[in-house]
């Protein structure tokens, strides 16, 4: 039955996880895949339920003798991250992905793989196809479009969902149940600039070689934010002498930590400027000291020109206030597991032709309270500065007990499935269970995968023997 997967111990899930291979599902390209997932449940005799914004829920009646039982939901992603190399030829709204095995290795040739989320809707099928199987009633909800901003979980009528327990497919990690994951809030905010023409003695800064990251999994990696280091050498400077910033730009992606920035300003001599020019490298080498390993590519060019004008005083001094914001994490967790408990990203700055500065943060937090504490705060300092601020795309987050039934039912099956022991965790990122936790009421949640690497990236893999374990252990916690 498998063309290209060979060596597996559960051929069912592996055979779908082929099929989805060969439908085209790149975010918002799920029309495919849901028409398949349809005739399945069709040809399978199964009750579904099919929306507008391409989620469907398929449900399976209780085994016999199970029928009465508490269902179990399982949801996954139909869509995938549509990346390739640039030599790769490929179009992601035609072409299968081709699937190559090394080993134990599955990855894909020269495109995203998609077993972000291909693993958990392969596994579903197969739990909804297979009638050997002694299972509770199970509802599985397949969303649509989760990689552009869970679009597809927030449009769908959970009135559909009788179940209490769901088990997220959308981990990358086999040995951690999640049981909790970041709600997030982008914030604009938006500074009026002057503009003072004259032309004065000025210095342009361009910083890069950061490594950057993503702004939730990686904000407490000691990374540099080079919004934030630009920040920090005009502050610095401008303490001794000061300055009128011309330009600042930086940061691309909201949900990136910034790895490249540019400004420039001005001073009223060349002979300050000469100063600046020695400061600012006394500066960038206790920069240098602070760096972790991979932020070592850092560099920082200095140039001295003349510009025909500039921000005034006061506007610098505003916009250098935005720039010293707290940023990265802004506290930990109390309880255990310690991990970021709210972080925030500055991550992009831009000096706009229409007489404005723009700054793009991105906050983050497993609690309401600390996004609206984060977003506040931010529009406390706006109003100290005369600026103004946008929140927008905000999705709740989701934080369940480490030890609650859920939770030890499938570390059980999982040691029973596999000899091995899985630890509950959280993820500083977002996860399609803080919106559905918050639709269904009294819905406990956790979120497990199978070891999947280089997500969202044309070197993305899975190991195939924990993508059979994972199976193993989701039907182990089916089993009466
Ligand atoms: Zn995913």
């Amino acid at each position: 039955m498998l063309k290209t997967i060979k060596n597996v111990k559960n051929q069912l899930p592996f055979y779908y996880f082929e099929e989805l291979s060969k439908i085209p599902r790149a975010s918002g390209n799920e029309k495919g895949v849901v028409e398949y997932i349809k005739n399945i449940a069709i040809e399978n005799g199964l009750e579904y339920y099919a929306d507008e914004s391409d989620n469907i829920l398929v449900k399976k009646k209780g085994s016999v003798g199970r029928e009465n039982e508490d269902a179990i939901m399982l949801q996954a992603h139909t869509d995938m991250v549509a990346e390739k190399n640039n030599d790769t030829v490929h179009d992601f709204a035609t072409d299968p992905i081709t699937l190559i095995q090394e080993g134990n290795i599955l990855r894909a040739k020269g495109t995203t793989l998609g077993a972000d989320d291909g693993f958990g809707v392969a596994i579903m099928l197969a739990v909804l196809t297979d009638k050997s199987l002694s299972t509770p009633p199970i509802e599985c909800l397949f969303t649509s479009s989760e990689e552009i901003g869970l679009v597809g979980a927030g449009k769908f009528d959970y009135s559909k969902i009788s179940a209490k327990r769901m088990i997220n497919l959308d981990s990358a990690e086999e040995n951690t149940v999640i049981i909790g994951c970041c709600g997030g809030v982008r914030t604009e905010m938006t500074i009026p600039t002057d503009c003072i023409s004259d032309a004065l003695p000025a210095i342009g800064i361009t910083i890069g070689g950061l490594c950057g990251g993503h702004s939730g999994e990686d904000i407490d990696k000691g990374r540099k934010n080079a919004n934030v280091v630009m920040g920090s050498i005009l502050s610095e400077v401008n303490k001794k002498i000061p300055i009128c910033l011309a330009y600042i730009t930086g940061g691309d992606k909201d949900n990136a930590i910034p790895r490249e920035n540019t400004a420039t300003f001005t001073v009223d001599s060349i002979e300050k400027s000469d100063e600046c020019v020695t400061l600012i490298k006394e500066i960038i080498a206790d920069i240098k000291k602070d760096l972790v390993n991979e932020d070592k590519g850092f560099f920082v060019k200095i140039e001295e020109m003349i510009s025909t004008g500039h921000y005034s005083r006061e506007c610098t001094e505003k916009i250098l206030k935005v720039l010293s914001l707290p940023n990265a994490v802004l506290e930990y967790r109390k309880a255990k597991p310690i991990l970021p408990q709210t972080s925030r990203n500055l991550a992009k700055i831009r000096s706009n032709v229409e007489g404005q500065i723009t700054i793009g943060f991105s906050s983050r937090s497993y609690l309401e309270e600390k996004l609206d504490m984060s977003c506040n705060d931010l529009d406390k300092i706006a109003k100290e500065i005369g600026a103004t601020t946008y929140h927008h795309e905000r999705y709740p987050g989701w934080q369940g007990e480490s030890d609650s039934d859920l939770v030890i039912d499938w570390q059980n099956a999982y040691e029973r499935a596999t000899g091995r022991k899985t630890e509950p965790t959280l993820i500083h990122a977002g996860l399609e269970c803080g919106l559905i936790t918050s639709r269904v009421k009294g819905l406990e949640a956790i979120s497990i995968g199978a070891n999947v690497h280089d997500l969202h990236t044309p070197q993305e893999t899975m190991e195939i023997d924990s993508f059979d374990r994972i199976y193993d252990t989701v039907l182990e916690f089916l089993k009466k």
